[in-house]
């Protein structure tokens, strides 16, 4: 029995063993269990570590311990090292891991879905957040080739922090105002901030939802969460929010674990979307 898990707190929800159970029976690959870790900040080291010298195969890592887990792998991928944070974790045997991070990848396959593109080359994003989701897509985005990414952020500071760490990346840094000289139609809107969740509308320029190209909050829910619920009043006319962005990312760490394997995902999106509805 190959043995996976997430590590995360809270983590009842988390639907990774859903999709890598579906993952598996679509590649034929049996004897993979798949569990939930909760753990505590305390707890994170030593749980990881036992998970390993128990033989686990692999492990995801998602809140609170992306960046500490980027802090306890003995190597780290390009990827991951830009991010400050860790979502794969993958052993190499006598006690190394190597950490990677798939969010990103997760959110340029998704994205190339919705714009029914196979690039993103010229496009222009405008991220509203400077948090470690941020942090994690910004390298990938600009990979897949996008010209220019403006971060925008309620704390302007740490939006400059992520500009500066990032200077070989086409970065600019913005104020909520400042939103509202951009030509809106160019760009692609990002949340990645956890307003949402808190139920707190963005102070953004209606004109820069209804205009975009798209408006892609990166938390997803049963329902459209608030931002989708905010651009959609805007009259935005393209929005999603991001269980696409987890199924990718979860089938490039499927990938990692399984000598290169990559599940196509369409159909465990729609199962996933199905299933989440139905709960
Ligand atoms: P962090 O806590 O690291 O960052 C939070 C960000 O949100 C900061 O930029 C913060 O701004 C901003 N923020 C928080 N509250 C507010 C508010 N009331 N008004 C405006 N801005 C606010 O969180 P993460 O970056 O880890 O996560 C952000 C979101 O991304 C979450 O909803 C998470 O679920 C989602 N996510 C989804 C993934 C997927 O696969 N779909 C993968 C990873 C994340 P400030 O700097 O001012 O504090």
């Amino acid at each position: 029995m190959a043995r996976f898990t997430v590590f995360g707190n809270p983590v009842q929800h988390s639907l990774s063993p859903h999709i890598h159970t579906l993952f598996a029976q679509q590649l034929g690959v049996k004897d993979l269990q798949y569990t939930r870790s909760l753990t505590s900040p305390a707890q994170f080291m030593a749980a990881v570590a036992e998970f390993f010298r128990c033989g686990g195969a692999g492990a995801n890592v998602t809140v609170p311990f992306k960046t500490a887990a980027a802090q306890l792998v003995t190597h780290q991928t390009e990827r991951a090292a830009r991010a400050g944070a860790v979502n794969t974790l993958i052993p190499l045997g006598y006690g190394q891991i190597l950490g990677d991070n798939t969010d990103g990848y997760g959110l340029v396959a998704d994205l190339k879905r919705q714009l029914r593109l196979p690039s993103l080359a010229s496009l222009h994003v405008v991220v509203l957040g400077a948090g470690g989701a941020a942090r994690g897509v910004l390298g990938p985005l600009c990979e897949a080739g996008i010209e220019q990414i403006i971060i925008a952020n309620r704390t302007l500071k740490n939006a400059k922090e992520l500009v500066q760490v990032n200077a070989d990346l086409p970065l600019a840094c913005a104020s909520w105002q400042d939103l509202n000289g951009l030509h809106a139609q160019d760009y692609v809107v990002i949340n990645a901030t956890s307003a949402s969740l808190h139920q707190v509308e963005l102070p953004i320029p209606t004109a820069l939802l209804s205009k975009s190209r798209l408006c892609y909050d990166m938390m997803y829910s049963k329902t459209p969460t608030l931002f989708m619920q905010q651009a959609l009043a805007a009259g935005a006319t393209t929005c999603s929010d991001g269980l696409g962005m987890l199924v990718e990312q979860a089938a490039l760490s499927f990938a990692l674990w399984h000598d290169g394997q990559v599940p196509a995902t369409g159909d465990v999106l729609r199962q996933v979307r199905e299933d989440l509805l139905g709960s």
